[in-house]
């Protein structure tokens, strides 16, 4: 069996922890001891939550959804299309018809750059976040 240390993906904590991995599937989880941020410990998600890496009906590539139907995409379809209709939108209906949600499993870093994309291009102020309590 194969230890691979890894940054726990579920929030911005970062508690490492190493995924016992036999036949490129991973098995079990065991905290990290000697990581000064979870000192051997992980909460529920971080110890019994990776069965989602396994999963069968993880989404492996972006949709879009054309004449009604989710179709697969490239991630630079994905993107133009994301930024062509986020563009139109602030252009019709201006930058506050958009709010912007991102998320806990992002770095700092990756959020900064979320809400400053939506206050400096889109002009919105409205950017929330699912660890806001
Ligand atoms: S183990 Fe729990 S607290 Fe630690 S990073 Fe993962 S989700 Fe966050």
């Amino acid at each position: 069996m194969q230890q691979v240390l890894t940054t726990c993906p579920y929030c911005g904590s970062g508690c490492t922890l190493y995924l016992e991995v036999e036949d490129n599937t991973i098995v079990r989880v065991k905290p990290n001891s000697v990581n000064s941020v979870n000192e051997g410990a992980l909460c529920s998600k971080g110890h019994f939550g990776m069965d989602f890496v396994h999963s069968k009906d993880r989404l492996t590539s972006p949709l879009i959804r054309k004449n009604g139907e989710l179709t697969k995409a490239s991630w630079e379809e994905a993107y133009n299309y994301i930024a062509s209709r986020l563009l139109q939108y602030a252009g019709e209906f201006g930058g506050k018809s958009i709010a912007g949600f991102s998320s806990a499993r992002c770095t700092n870093e990756e959020n900064y750059l979320m809400q400053k994309m939506m206050r400096a291009v889109l002009g919105s102020n409205s950017v929330d976040h699912c660890a806001r309590l």
